[in-house]
């Protein structure tokens, strides 16, 4: 009966000696363990960001119901919202920029006010 080769999980050369061997070489373990690393750094961020899209979007929701209030600033940063991150931007014809989380939006007003929105068909992007 013919034995299967094993192959390195890095390089996928074939596999010689002990049979609990996973890598050709030194060099292919510290790479595909680098690499490992590496992924689930980037996994970890991704969720962490979409967990902070997701806060962003149920504190616009719990703020603005309707879909369109003016609240002051303070109470978005009281709920923990963070301004850093969103899904989209949209530009109006007059020059606003509205911040998206999802479908709810934003724009910055003077005096730290800020009008939440609910998206539109027409803001679409
Ligand atoms: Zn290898």
């Amino acid at each position: 009966m013919e034995k299967e080769h094993r192959k390195c999980a890095q390089c996928s050369n074939i596999l010689i000696g002990r049979s609990d061997k996973r890598f050709c070489s030194e060099q292919c373990r510290s790479e595909c363990h680098n690499h490992k690393k590496l992924q689930n750094t980037s996994e970890k961020k991704i969720l962490q960001v979409n967990a902070i899209l997701r806060k962003n979007r149920s504190i616009l929701k719990m703020a603005s119901p309707q879909g369109k209030t003016t609240v002051p600033r303070q109470i978005l940063e009281l709920a923990g919202f963070n301004f850093t991150y969103f899904t989209n931007l949209y530009r109006t014809n007059r020059g606003n920029t509205y911040y998206f989380c999802y479908d709810y939006g934003y724009l910055l007003l003077p005096e730290d006010k800020i009008l939440i929105v609910n998206q539109q068909a027409y803001m679409a992007t």
